[in-house]
Order: structure tokens, then C-alpha cells, then sequence
């Protein structure tokens, strides 16, 4: 399979095949063509390339009530990788990830800052994207998904803007095409993060709701997007911005923004630290302030669930007790991606451009 080549009938099922059989365990060939709706013929013959192609394996034959012992398939996580390349506002994240999205190896380094130019921050992208390249067979390496907290072209090409980066329509697609040599597609890091929400823990109901769910990305600045059915919408930074407190002085100039007040360079005091590590200085003031940024969002949406991301994915069982209680009505869950969702969900852009295609086949379906 050449996962570039242009849409036909035979692509979309293959990246329907590999994405069932990303999202399900031990499916036999029979069960993939069942789950799938397809031809069972054409599903032997796909799962019959894939495996020549290295992309799916046979993994043992499994349990079955009538005596025949059908063979189970599973995906080659290591046939390929992309790069996801996280642009967050203090720290930037690049890593090598498989096909399911795990990164294997990564690094961080700092983003534009007082005493960094732009020109530097860019160059210091593309020398930690060839060092993270190079541990890989360039070959296996589909392309790049890059998220970013700001606004991006609905191409993906396109960086129309971001609050804390002086960029204005940067064409990071075809930068990282020109010198890297590398296909890439960017996307804004909450929506990548409801996205690799829905594709890679397919089958559980954690977005699920009749109302729109607020879906906030929490690490060092604080991002919200509402997720209705199968649509996200409203990210902007506006929510970072919200007034919920009296004190705490905030990258935009003001006093008391949520962003100022629960983000971990507001509760660490310098932009290395991981919220992951500060859940246990988090006081009930910190919660009130997110608690208080929630309740303006209901009562605008009218909505009743609250899922958790980003590094706040990592929040611990206590913190989410005691956020829960100054929400009351409100049911408040943590994302199901843990610790690297930003970096997942990065990966997951290129992943869903170069192999699964889910948002296209989303897309296809919303047509019919
Ligand atoms: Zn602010």
C-alpha cells in the first residue's frame, strides 16, 4: 500500500481495515470484514497486502466455539512512525511514534521566549526533529503532525496565528517539506487532542453526551474547545483569559486570568515544570479558579460534562475529588490519553492524514 496515493476505493478500505484493527483486539479476517461491513474477499485480500507490506501481522490463532481456530491480526507497531512535533507556549515537544501513536523517543526544548528570538527557535525545531529523525529508517517515516495553540488553516499548512508566538500565515507545511524533506500537517492542540480522544480510545463513551462537552487542555496555559456529536469548536484562548480571580498577574497583561492562576508556570513559577509534579501543591484556591472558569462556560453552553486533558491528564484522583465538589451538577473526567496526550495527539495528526483517515471517513459518512 502506498499510504500517500491518491483516495481510491481499495486506500480507504485498507485505512478502514487498519484502523478496525487498531481499535480492536484479535480480530480474525472474517471479523474485520464483519465489523467493517465489507466484502469478505476484498478484506482477505487488503489484510493479505498489509501483511506483506509489513504493516499487520497474524498473532496466533484464538478461541472459537465450532472447532475451527480462525488466525488473529494485529497491527505492526513498529512499521512506520511519524513525527509529532508539539509547539506548546513555554516548551516545545518533538518525538518519533509508531502506529499506535506511542512515542518512543523525545525531547523538549524551550519555546520563543524574552531572550529567544523567533529565528532561533525555529532552527532549534528543525536541529531536534534531525536528531529525533535519525533514530529511525527515514524511509518508515510517514510525515510530521505538529499541533500548536493557535489558529491553523483548515489545510493544515498554514499557521494563521498563535497568542504566544509572533508568527502570521507561516506556511509550516511547506517549511518543513523544503528542509527537512518531510510531508507535515498541522492542526491546534486542543482540537488534535479531542481527536486522538476519539480515534484512539474508539469504543468508550468518555465524549459521548447529549450536551456539548467542555474539553479543556490544562498544562502551561489553558486551553478550551466544546465537543458536540461529532463536531469540536471554540478554541481560541479566550478561556485562558477568563477573570476568576483577584490576584495573579497574566501573560496578557491583566489581573486574574485562569491561565495565571492553574497553569504550571503560574503554580511552579518557571516553565520547566510538569503539572504532573504539582498536583500535590494544588490548593483548593487553584480549583476554585478552574471551577470558577467551568461555571462560566455552563452558563453559556448549558453543558453538564467536563473532560480533562493535556498534562492535566495526569490529575490525581484527589484533585479531581475535590474539583468535582466545587462543581456540583457537573460530571468532571480525566482524558484517557495520561501524561504524553500532547504528544499522542500530535502524532496522531499525521497518523490520521497518512494511515488511518478516520476524519476523512467522519467526513464521508456525515455526507451520506
Ligand atoms: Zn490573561
Amino acid at each position: 500500500m502506498k499510504l500517500s496515493q491518491p483516495k481510491s476505493a481499495r486506500t480507504i478500505n485498507t485505512a478502514r481495515v487498519l484502523g478496525c484493527l487498531r481499535t480492536h483486539d484479535n480480530l480474525s479476517k472474517a471479523e474485520t470484514a464483519r465489523v467493517l461491513d465489507l466484502n469478505k474477499v476484498s478484506t482477505g485480500e487488503i489484510v493479505d497486502d498489509l501483511i506483506s507490506e509489513g504493516l499487520v501481522k497474524e498473532t496466533g490463532k484464538m478461541e472459537s466455539t465450532n472447532g475451527r481456530r480462525p488466525i488473529c491480526l494485529s497491527i505492526v507497531s513498529d512499521a512506520r512512525y511519524v513525527l509529532s512535533v508539539d509547539i506548546g507556549s513555554k516548551n516545545t515537544t518533538v518525538a518519533l511514534c509508531n502506529l499506535l501513536s506511542e512515542p518512543l523517543h523525545f525531547e523538549r526544548i524551550p519555546t520563543v521566549t524574552k531572550d529567544r528570538k523567533v529565528e532561533e527557535f525555529c532552527v532549534e525545531i528543525i536541529k531536534s526533529c534531525i536528531r529525533v529523525i535519525r533514530l529511525a529508517d527515514k524511509t518508515k517515516i510517514l510525515g510530521a503532525g505538529i499541533s500548536v495553540g493557535g489558529k491553523v488553516s483548515e489545510d493544515g499548512r498554514t499557521i494563521i496565528s498563535c497568542p504566544y508566538l509572533p508568527w502570521d500565515n507561516i506556511p509550516i507545511a511547506e517549511a518543513f517539506e523544503q528542509v527537512l524533506k518531510m510531508q507535515a500537517v498541522a492542526r491546534n492542540s486542543t482540537y488534535a487532542l479531542v481527536d486522538a480522544e476519539r480515534y484512539a480510545s474508539y469504543g468508550t463513551d468518555l465524549l459521548v453526551s447529549n450536551d456539548p462537552i467542555i474539553y479543556i487542555e490544562w498544562g502551561n496555559s489553558v486551553n478550551m474547545a466544546l465537543v458536540c456529536a461529532d463536531r469540536v469548536f471554540g478554541a481560541g484562548n479566550g478561556f485562558a483569559h477568563l477573570k476568576v480571580s483577584q490576584t495573579g498577574l497574566c501573560s496578557c497583561g491583566q489581573i486574574g486570568c485562569l491561565e495565571a492562576n492553574v497553569s504550571a508556570w503560574a503554580l511552579s513559577g518557571n516553565t520547566e515544570t510538569h503539572l504532573k509534579d504539582l498536583w500535590t501543591k494544588v490548593e483548593k484556591e487553584t480549583l476554585q479558579c478552574m471551577a470558577n472558569a467551568i461555571a462560566m462556560t455552563v452558563q453559556i453552553t448549558g453543558s453538564s460534562k467536563v473532560v480533562i486533558s493535556g498534562e492535566g491528564a495526569t490529575i490525581t484522583d484527589y484533585c479531581l475529588r475535590e474539583l468535582q465538589k466545587l462543581c456540583p451538577g457537573m460530571e468532571i473526567t480525566r482524558s484517557n490519553l495520561g501524561e504524553k496526550a500532547n504528544i499522542m495527539a500530535a502524532a496522531e495528526i499525521a497518523l490520521d492524514k497518512w494511515v488511518y483517515m478516520t476524519s476523512m471517513l467522519e467526513k464521508m459518512r456525515s455526507w451520506l
